[in-house]
């Protein structure tokens, strides 16, 4: 789950990290008004779930209130990285000398949290990590022990060779790590970490992942998530406890077990298509479930077929049969739709989909080819 800033910093400051003041505005006029109460610059920055605002335009700098107000109503108009910003941080300037990355992610590799810290910060770290990677340091945490105090301190000297600023940096370090753990973080962010012309060291942005496994025992940060600005499919999907992923290509999966949907996506693409999405319905389908998900996939306009592929083991393929009957009732196709299922049920689940005018086919290879053709027009497969 994707947090915003402004709550990544709630998080930061609750572990002590520097982090300069701020309150959320929903208005232009609002901005002006929390502008005024600072009564220094300030900063307006977009709340959107997506890195690399400050190039997008969603970060600006204003000299008073008024201004505060105009650049509000500018990032309100912004769509980044297909976002819509309805919230801006308003958050005091600070004079800014220099400019690091500090983060922590769960590294599959190493199968611990990774910190990364470099003294390059303000851009993306993946650029740093291509053009420069001498300036990364990459310390990987032991789970027993988490991070010790001369870890900390090794990377501070990494990132300053003022020792007073490697010594505040060592100290935000071990706070960024007790954030990270304490929220079921999967990444926390800080970039850029800057020390200002005060010489003090402070965070300016903020970012955290939460893990999903981790929301169920933390209903503090389960709180945290914003609908409004999650992917709207996504969103429909996990509230029909469907685990969908959106991607980019056209043919729309609905696979029951994440192992076969795997499979079926592996197979779209050797056939020479590309899933629109990643869709497993689970173990145990009811038709309502069925119902849901073909709403969730026929909503994507770059849907061109759909390719159904269930293995009934506890999943009754009548069920399923069921679903796609009562879901095409409701909402024809505009799309072809292929079915491919076998297993429990799987002779009453050809008699209702036979009868309702839907063939199904019981072979893989041959559905999905088949589902590739319709989706390409005869391009691939
Ligand atoms: P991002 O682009 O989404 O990562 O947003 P950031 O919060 O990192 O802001 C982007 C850039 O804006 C930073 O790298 C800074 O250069 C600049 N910036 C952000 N906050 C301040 C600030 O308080 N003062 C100054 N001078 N620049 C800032
Ligand atoms: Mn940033």
């Amino acid at each position: 789950m994707n947090i915003h800033e402004y709550q990544a910093k709630d998080i930061f400051r609750r572990c002590g990290i520097p982090v300069p003041p701020g309150e959320v505005a929903t208005t232009p006029e609002d901005a002006e008004r929390i502008a005024r109460t600072f009564g220094t610059r300030v900063v307006v920055k977009a709340q959107v779930h997506a890195g690399g605002r400050g190039k997008a335009g969603g970060v600006m700098l204003a000299n008073t209130p008024a201004d505060a107000r105009t650049m509000a109503q500018q990032i309100f108009g912004l769509q980044i990285k297909g976002l819509t910003v309805t919230k801006v941080l308003v958050t005091p300037a600070a004079d800014i000398a220099s400019e690091a990355y500090a983060g922590v992610i769960v590294d599959r590799a190493s199968k611990r949290a990774v910190f990364m810290v470099s003294p390059a910060g303000g851009i993306d770290i993946e650029e740093v990590a291509a053009t420069m990677p001498e300036k990364i340091l990459r310390l990987p945490v032991d789970p027993r022990y988490g991070l010790l105090p001369f870890e900390a301190s090794r990377m501070g000297f990494f990132l300053y060779t003022d020792a007073k600023h490697a010594r505040a940096a060592a100290k935000i370090l071990r706070q960024l790590w007790q954030a990270f753990l304490s929220s079921g973080a999967s990444l926390a962010e800080i970039n850029p970490l800057v020390v200002t012309t005060g010489d003090d060291v402070l965070a300016l942005d903020a970012k955290m992942v939460i893990d999903d496994n981790e929301l169920e025992r933390r209903p503090e940060i389960a709180a945290l998530r914003d609908e409004s600005a999650e992917n709207a499919s996504e969103v429909a999907a996990r509230k029909a406890s469907l685990t969908f992923i959106k991607l980019d290509g056209n043919v729309g999966c609905v696979v029951n077990g994440a192992g076969l949907a795997m499979a079926t996506m592996d197979l779209v693409k050797y056939y020479g298509g590309e899933p629109a999405n990643f869709l497993d319905i689970g173990g145990s389908s009811n038709p309502e479930k069925v119902v849901h998900a073909l709403r969730i996939i026929t909503r994507d306009r770059n849907v061109k077929a759909i390719l159904f592929n269930i293995f009934g083991g506890i999943t009754r393929t009548d069920d399923v049969a069921n679903g796609i009957v009562a879901a095409t009732r409701e909402h024809p196709l505009s799309v072809p739709i292929v079915i491919r299922l076998t297993g429990t049920n799987e002779e009453i689940a050809v008699q209702i989909l036979q009868q309702n005018g839907f063939t199904a086919l019981i072979d893989m290879d041959e559905a999905v080819q088949k589902a590739v053709r319709l989706a390409t027009g005869g391009k691939a497969a």
